[in-house]
């Protein structure tokens, strides 16, 4: 039996990779679920999956928790509580597997503590990897940990790998990485007009049904500059060496191009089922609950370069990748907080790349040794984004 824990339990991935454990209990065993505070998502987690220990990390909310367990059938769970307690459970000794499913910069040192463990990193939370870069794959590779993509366009590129390749190594042979995106539900709204689009326009992406702040980033597209960060650490290739393209169809979710001009492409619905048990299974393969691919659906598959000006967030990220140091860590910190401030109907849609690229402009590239180096420049980022933030509102 595999012991897994899942960060990230309540949210769109975390519930997507209950689904597929549920499918292969024989195979499975939940060991720790945690939420930050929805605590009603998790309380029916715990009946259905009896997990060890679940995780609450709201201190009010993990109060009303505990009582709730307490006073149920699975009172013999152990409830945690605060953030320390998600480095806890992701490195317990029972524990084989993590899902780091958690979003944004609050996945970084759980999912961080886990590779240093020697887990198996099943690697949703694109915003950790790209903000602590070198020290993340490091720290897989001194303690043996696998590190296996959940990012749908990752797991792809996973797959149409060389047979027994390790995330972070040379694929020598593979010149060109072919980085799909659906484009968003602003792929054709006339440039002028983003400036009024709304919270519900932003999140409701046309192709995927994921958590608002993702589906924000893909509605401006850093989600794609995140991933192109994500990319160049996963596959050890130059930003040069990864060229976005625009498939609205998303139903090739990448591609590889080898030396001898063969392209390999991975296909199917768009459902992040496929990856996730695509990484629970490795290096073998099992069902994920998803519906065959129609191909006759299909009918027809478009391919676009992506317009920059259209999509200024994904040119942010090839200048923070390209100037390395501290800069993916700032892009992220200042995303997040803009993203939260969009989502709170403080500042418009056409103000988030506004306030990542003024952020960005207080920051040098200083190099990055240690994680306490992500960690302040993280936190300094987000005073910087905040006040710019106040500014634009005032
Ligand atoms: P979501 O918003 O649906 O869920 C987020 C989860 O994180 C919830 O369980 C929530 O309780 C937890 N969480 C939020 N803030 C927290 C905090 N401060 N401390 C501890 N836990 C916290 O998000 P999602 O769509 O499932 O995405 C999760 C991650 O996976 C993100 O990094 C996202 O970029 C990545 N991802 C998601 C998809 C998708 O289809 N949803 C696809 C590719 C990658
Ligand atoms: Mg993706």
């Amino acid at each position: 039996m595999i012991g897994i824990c899942i960060l990230g339990a309540t949210g769109s991935i975390g519930v997507s990779t209950l689904d597929v454990a549920k499918r292969h209990s024989d195979k499975y065993k939940v060991i720790a679920l945690t939420a930050n505070t929805n605590i009603d998502a998790l309380f029916e987690q715990c009946l259905e999956h009896h997990p060890e220990y679940a995780v609450v990390v709201n201190e009010d909310q993990a109060v009303l928790f505990k009582q709730k367990i307490a006073n149920s059938t699975v009172s013999d769970i152990k409830v945690l509580s605060g953030s320390k307690a998600l480095e806890t459970v992701s490195t317990l000794d029972n524990v084989d597997s993590v899902m780091a499913a958690i979003v944004g910069a609050a996945g970084l040192l759980p999912s961080l503590a886990a590779a240093k463990a020697g887990k198996t990193v099943l690697l949703a939370n694109k915003e950790a990897l790209v903000m602590s870069g070198d020290i993340f794959m490091k720290a897989v590779r001194d303690s043996g940990a696998k590190l296996l993509p959940i990012d749908s366009e990752h797991n792809a590129i996973f797959q149409c790998m060389p047979a027994g390749y390790i995330a972070g190594e040379d694929a020598k042979q593979a010149r060109r990485i072919l980085l799909t995106a659906s484009g968003g539900p602003f792929r054709e709204t006339p440039v002028e007009e983003l400036h009024d689009v709304t919270v519900a326009q932003a999140v409701a992406h046309p192709k995927w049904d994921m958590g608002r702040k993702i589906s924000v980033d893909s509605a401006t597209m850093m989600n794609k500059g995140l991933e192109l960060i994500e990319a160049c650490l996963l596959f050890n290739m130059s930003p040069d060496a990864i060229q976005v393209v625009i498939h609205k169809q998303s139903i090739i979710h990448s591609m590889v191009d080898y030396v001898d001009g063969s392209v390999l492409a991975q296909m199917g619905n768009p459902d992040m089922r496929i990856p996730i048990a695509h990484a629970m299974a490795w290096p073998e393969r099992f069902d994920s609950g998803v519906e065959p691919l129609n191909i006759f659906d299909v009918r027809q598959m478009d391919f676009e370069e992506p317009n920059l000006e259209r999509f200024p967030c994904l040119r942010l990220a090839y200048e923070a990748i390209n100037a390395g140091g501290i800069m993916p860590t700032v892009l992220n910190a200042a995303n997040e907080v803009a993203v939260d401030e969009f989502l709170n109907e403080r500042i418009k849609f056409t103000d988030i790349p506004v306030i990542i690229d003024q952020c960005m402009a207080e920051f040098s590239a200083d190099s990055v040794d240690t994680l306490e180096i992500i960690l302040k420049a993280d936190k300094d980022a987000r005073e910087q984004a905040y006040k710019i933030v106040e500014g634009i509102v005032h």
